[in-house]
């Protein structure tokens, strides 16, 4: 791969090419800063035995660093032309480039570790860190998002952005900043700041059934402004079990979901699971 691609001349002269722009339906907002694209790329876990996947290449800022490392390497980008201007610009033949939208990408697939890199699409930044953390063979998340949204994810308790995402990371072994981005840093530039975290996804398991603990963490909130009580009712379809759950682990049956912490919603799930 030619380059180094994260800079203004490079972005501006193959839009030039295209005859395009960067698309706001994609989220397209390309780094220009290629130490910082280096420096993110190297924080990525080396690992020959897993996979590399990035998710939203683009015109290839981070990839062409990627490509230096070992493994295989999967590319998942929904803009078609940004796949053909990588197919050509990528000589290594351990890459997979897959023209498709990452929400329908399935991740089983791969019998291998998933280690993911990426400068994330805002406009559905939250649904592709819930699909990640949902997966059960993501080992490590390298990612730059909107400072505004990883505030969000990561809001602490009693909060009102308080959410399942923010439990689920924690449940994971929380976020780890690596660098604040500068709105200077992108082409176009955003109204706001970003920055870069990782998450490296603790080996030991809390609780046996993973994904029962993610269903019901996420059922609880679904009525937010309701109490524990009204979202475990509707979920069992029965209040005095749901009371009697409560009381067993000393929940006040007033408690909101947001008041909550992670220890809760893992003994929650165990003792529903207990009563099936
Ligand atoms: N990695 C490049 C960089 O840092 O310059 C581009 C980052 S840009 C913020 C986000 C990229 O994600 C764009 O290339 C966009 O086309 C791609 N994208 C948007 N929605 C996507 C989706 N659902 N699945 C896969 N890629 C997507």
């Amino acid at each position: 791969m030619l380059g180094p691609i994260a800079n203004k001349d490079y972005v501006l002269k193959y839009l030039n090419i295209y005859d395009t722009h960067a698309l706001k339906k994609y989220g397209q907002n390309f780094l220009i800063d290629d130490e910082l694209a280096e420096s993110i790329v190297s924080k990525v876990k080396d690992d020959k035995d897993s996979i590399i996947l990035e998710i939203g290449p683009g015109l290839g800022a981070l990839t062409y660093h990627l490509v230096k490392k070992e493994g295989h390497k999967v590319l998942v980008e929904i803009d078609p032309l940004m796949c053909d201007h990588l197919k050509h610009q990528i000589q290594e033949n351990d890459i997979e480039i897959l023209n498709m939208d990452f929400l329908r990408m399935n991740l089983k697939k791969y019998d291998k570790e998933i280690v993911v890199v990426g400068n994330l699409p805002y406009y559905i930044t939250t649904d592709i860190i819930e699909k990640l953390l949902l997966a059960n063979n993501v080992t490590q998340m390298t990612l730059m998002v909107q400072k505004e949204a990883y505030e969000r994810l990561t809001a602490p308790i009693s909060s009102k952005e308080y959410s399942p995402i923010s439990i689920f990371l924690e449940y994971v072994g929380g976020t780890k900043i690596l660098s604040k981005v500068s709105r200077h840093s992108y082409i176009p530039e955003p109204h706001v700041d970003s920055l870069v975290f990782q998450v490296n996804v603790k080996k030991e398991k809390q609780i046996e059934n993973e994904s029962a603990f993610f269903k019901i963490t996420k059922a609880m909130f679904l009525m937010r402004r309701k109490t524990i009580l009204n979202n475990l009712t509707s979920y069992l379809k029965d209040k005095q079990k749901a009371e009697t759950i409560l009381n067993e682990l000393s929940c006040p049956l007033t408690a909101r979901p947001e008041q909550l912490n992670l220890d809760f919603y893992l003994k929650l799930t165990k003792e529903i699971l207990k009563c099936r």
